[in-house]
């Protein structure tokens, strides 16, 4: 009883404060198209407003604070002014190169600092990861990313030289195609856009204050200037973070921020849940709450209206109901497959069937207004994922690992 009472009373000025920012950021969310006499199923909802930009932190805090529903409500008001809410994009990813990276973040199975179960493997073959692309592609995936454990590509030019070929082959099959590869040089990143290269993945991970007790062996500043080069190469960024590495609140509010921040907002912002991995840094850290997960999905959604916000790594920890919540509060994205690079994720059949229980179907390649729209020469119909029935799959492959994308 007396230990209740205390956490009431740490819990009270936390609850005052978000009862308070709701009055100061309410009149900052624009009302909902569905409030007015338009047809919620005109399919009208795309870029009808521009994003706005400039934001200070304490009004992304400020929106962060509120009471949980009334911040879902506008984060859904605000994902039906620019995205329509029926379509989920979903993503393959596929770990081309695992383990044995040199860098130090604390999270992560494929330090090679770290004695995890992962182990250094070499570059995939083409032929494999066309065969998963294609498998990939016959279940509904619209983009497929590759990854390698990687600090940076460096002079590894026949490892490169593979890594274009599997872009240009990928992108041929009308495919969105995405690679996260470590640090990136503008003259490779120029190579990757000239290979067909839809969106290049580079994490800030947290905040730039809490930055520095997770990684130590490359700065913001590094993650910035890759981030830089692949947008100046005219390649869309995705760029996220992930939560439970011991952060608190307003190093979410600070992730989100630099989001806003950027020359332009993230194509793509992947929230991870951290998996803590036994031999990391991490591997005692609490998983994080699903209601830490959704806060931060809708101020995403609120502060970057035109981003794909990708519920990556950790989602097999949530429920259906709790991702179907994320997907109202402006969640658009998932991993579906077999796995993430190291970790666990849904199978395209239970995804597919997720969706279809909820009345949302996945987008189709190229959809997001965000990409550079297909040459005419390239676009084939989009097919819609096919009925779960009809799914070819096979076994999940149930490993442990972070992968945070
Ligand atoms: S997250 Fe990426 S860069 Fe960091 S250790 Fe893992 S593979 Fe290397």
């Amino acid at each position: 009883m007396v230990l209740r009472m205390r956490q009431a009373l740490v819990a009270a000025p936390r609850i005052f404060q978000r009862a308070k920012s709701t009055a100061a950021v309410f009149h900052a969310v624009p009302t909902s198209k569905y409030s007015g006499s338009d047809d919620p199923l005109s399919g009208s909802w795309a870029q009808e407003q521009p994003a706005r930009r400039e934001w200070k932190r304490e009004e992304v805090q400020a929106l962060f604070d509120q009471p949980l529903l009334e911040l879902v409500f506008q984060a859904a008001t605000v994902h039906r002014q620019h995205n329509d809410p029926r379509r989920i994009q979903l993503c393959t990813l596929m770990n081309i190169k695992e383990g044995g990276c040199s860098e130090d973040c604390a999270y992560c199975s494929q330090s090679s600092r770290y004695s995890t179960h992962s182990k250094a493997s070499p570059l995939e073959k083409l032929d494999n990861v066309l065969a998963e692309a294609r498998r990939a592609k016959e279940n509904g995936s619209t983009r497929f990313c590759m990854g390698a454990a990687w600090r940076e590509i460096g002079g590894r030019k026949r490892g490169f030289d593979r890594i274009l070929d599997m872009v240009r082959e990928i992108r041929g099959m009308g495919m969105e195609v995405c690679t996260t590869l470590g640090m990136l040089s503008p003259e490779q990143a120029q190579k990757l856009k000239e290979a067909g290269l839809s969106a290049y993945n580079h994490n800030l991970d947290t905040s730039r204050e809490y930055y520095g007790k997770v990684i130590t062996s490359r700065t913001y500043e590094d993650r910035l200037e890759t981030i830089a080069n692949v947008r100046d190469a005219g390649i869309s960024v995705c760029s996220g973070g992930i939560l439970g590495l011991g952060e608190d609140e307003s190093d979410r509010v600070g992730l989100i921020w630099e989001m806003s921040r950027l020359p332009e907002h993230p194509e793509s912002f992947p929230v991870n849940a951290l998996v803590a991995i036994k031999g990391t840094p991490m591997e005692g850290q609490e998983p994080v709450s699903f209601q830490e997960m959704l806060r931060t999905i809708a101020t995403a959604r609120i502060v970057l209206p035109t981003s794909i916000v990708r519920i990556a790594a950790g989602r097999h920890l949530f429920s259906e109901s709790e991702q179907a919540m994320a997907f109202l509060a402006g969640a658009n994205a998932i991993f579906t497959g077999h796995r993430m690079l190291t970790t666990p994720t849904s199978s395209w059949d239970e995804d597919k069937a997720m969706l279809a229980r909820w009345g949302l179907t996945g987008m189709k390649s190229f959809e997001s207004k965000r990409l550079a729209p297909l040459a005419p020469e390239e676009a084939e119909p989009a097919c819609e994922p096919p009925a779960p029935e009809s799914v070819k799959e096979e076994p999940r492959v149930a490993t442990l690992g972070t992968g945070a994308v």
